[in-house]
């Protein structure tokens, strides 16, 4: 059995090995075709492969590198997927529905090296990265739950995506060509908590995906306690690294906010994210913090929230504030959020 899951090849590189193999080179959109719209059981089922290049392929890939252990939640609501990896390694992928909406939040790493005081994903340690094959297939076990295609992508589950960018933005060119899943670039969201080189690479690879940092303080010394990753990149280079992304791709840049009661919701650490912010043209999403175990910190009250959330809506920054008794958040587990419900 080979180790290559088949779903982390770009087709180009199914192409190759189409021809490697003597096979014309359409064969491999055959294939994604039997993946990624027929969503096939197994090899048998794609008939128009003749049965030696059926074997071939069965010799070098894996068709299937996760195994689900568990769903949480019920259909219609959010749903959690935990799922094991051939090592062993357990990760979870979120199902999240609204209205139209058929959102998928995936990990791109088992544990996470960033060590965020509030966050659950970082609290057990760093294992390792996830290969975009182990990426992408979240998204089709997941699109297996939901019966149809997921309408939306968000990398905010466990892991920085950008502590492993070539991993994440191979998965995020499998599932946006249009000869796969065809998932619309403006309907991928990639949320970083601040990796400047990711965001510098991000900007020159020509895609159209959605970005969200996230800040959730107004200056350094907060910052820096509640995101290690601030002393090493800190404040003003991170805006000005945000900034340089909106100019060279025209994109609006969604900055994350988690609200912690008595440490960032003050009127006066609003006024400081207006002054941070004023100059861009982004948009902010308030996210009442969900409570984690090792972590002390609690929700702020609606009217601290609210009135957090005015300060900057009235100085023109366009702002969300999530209803924080949304079960959906309770069941993404704490670490775990997605946009625009
Ligand atoms: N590492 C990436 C993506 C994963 S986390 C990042 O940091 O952006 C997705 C979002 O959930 C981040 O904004 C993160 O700060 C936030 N988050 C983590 N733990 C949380 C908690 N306990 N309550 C609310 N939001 C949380």
């Amino acid at each position: 059995m080979s180790p290559v899951p088949i779903h982390g090849l770009l087709l180009e590189e199914l192409e190759a090995f189409c021809k490697e193999q003597g096979q014309p080179s359409f064969r491999a959109k055959q294939i994604w075709d039997w993946l990624y719209v027929k969503r096939a059981a197994s090899l048998d089922e794609m008939k128009n492969l003749p049965a030696p290049f059926r074997a071939q392929l069965a010799e070098n890939f894996s068709f299937q590198c996760l195994e689900k252990l568990e769903i949480k939640g019920a259909p219609g609501e959010t749903q959690k997927l935990l799922l094991k990896l051939v090592d062993g390694e357990l990760i979870e992928a979120v199902l999240i529905p609204a209205r139209t909406r058929r959102t998928v939040c995936v990990s791109t790493q088992v544990g996470c090296k960033m060590a965020c005081a509030f966050c659950a994903s970082g609290q057990c340690g760093f294992r390792r990265n996830l290969t975009a094959g182990e990426i992408v297939e979240q998204v089709l076990l997941a699109t297996d739950v939901y019966g149809e295609r997921p309408t939306n992508i968000v990398y905010m589950g466990v892991g920085e995506p950008f502590d492993n960018y070539d991993e994440t933005l191979k998965s995020v060119r499998i599932l946006n060509h249009p000869d796969g899943l065809g998932i619309g670039a403006r309907k991928i969201t990639i949320s970083t908590s601040g990796v400047i080189p990711g965001i510098e690479r991000l900007a020159g690879e020509g895609l159209q995906v959605e970005l969200s940092v996230s800040l959730h303080a107004p200056e350094n010394e907060l910052r820096s306690k509640l995101m290690p990753l601030n002393k090493r990149y800190p404040l003003d280079a991170l805006m000005q690294a945000c900034a340089d992304y909106t100019a060279k791709t025209k994109r609006i840049i969604t900055f994350e906010y988690t609200l912690i009661k008595d440490l960032n919701n003050s009127a006066a650490q609003a006024r400081q994210l207006v002054k941070l912010l004023k100059k861009f043209s982004c948009r902010v999403n308030l996210i009442p913090l969900s409570p984690v175990e090792e972590f002390a910190g609690e929700r702020p009250d609606s009217e601290t929230m609210k009135a957090f959330f005015q300060t900057l809506e009235k100085a023109g920054i366009n702002t969300t504030l999530r209803d924080s008794k949304g079960s959906a958040l309770k069941a993404a587990c704490g670490q775990l959020r997605a946009r625009s419900l």
